[in-house]
């Protein structure tokens, strides 16, 4: 229980490498945070549910996941992550572990549109309508809220798996994504960067190729997302976002690429994260305090 007399809100931000888990009196207000490894699936969400029973009784619970996930309430798989090629979670009902045991109402989306939407109530989207939230590390994701809401579609956008042209200088390079090939995930992820140059971008010398290869790719994302959905704030998050001047050769490329060419121009902003590491999980909590 709080101290404001209401019970606390839990979240679980679920991830490939890890889970991190909080409560919190409200979605601004996380008062523990705590992170395991995700393992196989009996060990981590036994491990998670046991953090959340020591915090005493909580009132609602927000998951953003990992994906694919199935989001469809009127769906018997609703709450189940589908078909991870990550070995063991393929089919992993996280709602169902969590309600059967924890007796709370459960919110559900992916970790992206969970970003997104605490991008878009706290962070760097506080002051626009629209606002799309990419991560680009071991896989690139992206989660998207139009006025207000997080899009979700049939199932929930895929922004990493976008067909980009191919940078002049990078023809050869197969891809690493196992759907796609040479989507942008397989040529501009984390392990896309190391299986090309044999080490991570903030690892190679600011004058190297790939600087400006990776930021190509990624600006081209972003001028998609202008022209599809004339989305005014485009967060880049993620570990491979940390490398020193991406962001800025993104948003660079991005308006030579055609960003300077539509209409409402001086909405659309390439930034970094508002809430550093901690919109996914603040987002989870949105999730709960939503229900
Ligand atoms: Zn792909």
């Amino acid at each position: 229980m709080s101290s404001t007399g209401k019970p606390l809100l839990g979240a679980i931000e679920a991830g490939g490498t890890k889970f991190v888990l909080a409560v919190g009196h409200s979605p601004a207000h996380i008062i523990a945070r705590h992170e395991i490894p995700t393992r196989d699936p009996a060990a981590t969400l036994a491990e998670a549910n046991a953090w959340f029973e020591g915090h005493g009784a909580i009132g609602a619970l927000g998951i953003g996941s990992f994906g694919p996930v199935d989001l469809d309430r009127s769906s018997p798989e609703w709450g189940r992550i589908t078909n991870t090629p990550k070995p063991g979670w393929a089919n992993c009902d996280l709602v169902g572990y969590f309600a059967e045991r924890l007796g709370v109402p459960i919110g559900f989306d992916t970790d992206v549109n969970a970003a997104a939407l605490a991008e878009y109530t706290y962070g760097a989207g506080k002051s626009a309508a629209s606002l799309a939230y990419i991560t680009v590390g071991t896989g690139i994701g992206g989660g998207l809220v139009l006025d207000g809401k997080g899009v979700h579609g049939a199932a929930h956008p895929e922004m990493g798996h976008i067909l980009p042209r191919r940078h002049p200088d990078d023809r050869d390079f197969k891809g690493v994504c196992p759907h796609h090939g040479d989507c942008l995930e397989g040529l501009a992820s984390g392990p896309a960067i190391k299986a090309r140059w044999g080490a991570s971008l903030s690892e190679l010398p600011a004058d190297h190729e790939a600087h400006e290869i990776i930021a190509c790719y990624l600006a081209q994302l972003a001028v998609s997302l202008i022209a599809v959905t004339s989305v005014e704030i485009i967060v880049f998050g993620g570990g491979v976002m940390k490398t020193p001047a991406l962001l800025e050769r993104v948003e660079q490329l991005a308006s030579e690429l055609g960003a300077a060419y539509f209409p409402g121009k001086a909405k659309h902003k390439i930034v970094s994260p508002g809430l550093g590491q901690n919109a996914g999980l603040t987002g989870s909590l949105l999730l709960a305090a939503d229900l």
